[in-house]
């Protein structure tokens, strides 16, 4: 099954995210907005895991959560990737949430995921461009928005179900959830 490690935001901040980008989402309808319902920040993504692969890795997951503290985090302005990938800023003890995303591949590499090697950028993804796109308008009309600090108390291994959910998009299903409990 394809998994991938993510924190979420509470609901505070979600609905806050929601109300800031509804204007922006109405204005671009080509775009592919991913749904409030589903916002994430992935820390490491796994691709497709084997269920053997995937008993070991809940165990390393699970003491990787319990080494590591909740963490304050903030959702600020927008970037993009090229013109494929929309997203808002991670801010806050971002430090703490790189130490988390490695310790995930860690975890991942351990039990034998091929874990990409791309450096870790933090981000939640906000839209995805069809081919054409120019993310550019959208990343100017998104960057005064500065969200509320929240804390992200624990870690998450979810499946990604590709194109189940509406309108084509990929529906996530929590599979194990691990309070964040280091100091
Ligand atoms: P779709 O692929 O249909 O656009 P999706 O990207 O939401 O849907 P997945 O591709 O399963 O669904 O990705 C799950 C999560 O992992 C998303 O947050 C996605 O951005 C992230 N992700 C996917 N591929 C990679 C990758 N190669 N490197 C880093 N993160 C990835
Ligand atoms: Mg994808």
């Amino acid at each position: 099954m394809r998994l991938f490690v993510a924190v979420t935001p509470p609901p505070e901040a979600v609905a806050e995210l929601s109300s800031a980008t509804e204007a922006v989402r109405a204005a671009h309808p080509r775009l592919r907005w991913t749904r409030p319902d589903q916002w994430h920040l992935t820390l490491a993504f796994l691709g497709t895991v084997g269920d053997e692969a995937r008993a070991g890795l809940v165990d390393r997951l699970a003491r990787a959560a319990a080494l590591h503290p909740p963490m304050r985090l903030a959702l600020t302005g927008a970037g993009r990737f090229g013109d494929r990938v929309l997203w808002t800023r991670v801010t806050g003890d971002v430090a703490a949430l790189r130490g988390l995303a490695a310790a995930a591949r860690v975890a991942a590499t351990r039990v034998g995921i091929a874990v990409e090697e791309r450096p870790y950028r933090p981000h939640l993804t906000l839209a995805r461009g069809r081919d054409g796109a120019d993310l550019r308008p959208v990343v100017d009309a998104l960057a005064g928005f500065a969200g509320c600090t929240w804390t992200a108390t624990q870690l998450h291994l979810v499946r990604s179900h590709l194109g189940a959910g509406p309108d084509r998009t990929s529906r996530y299903e929590t599979l194990n959830s691990w309070p964040l409990t280091g100091s």
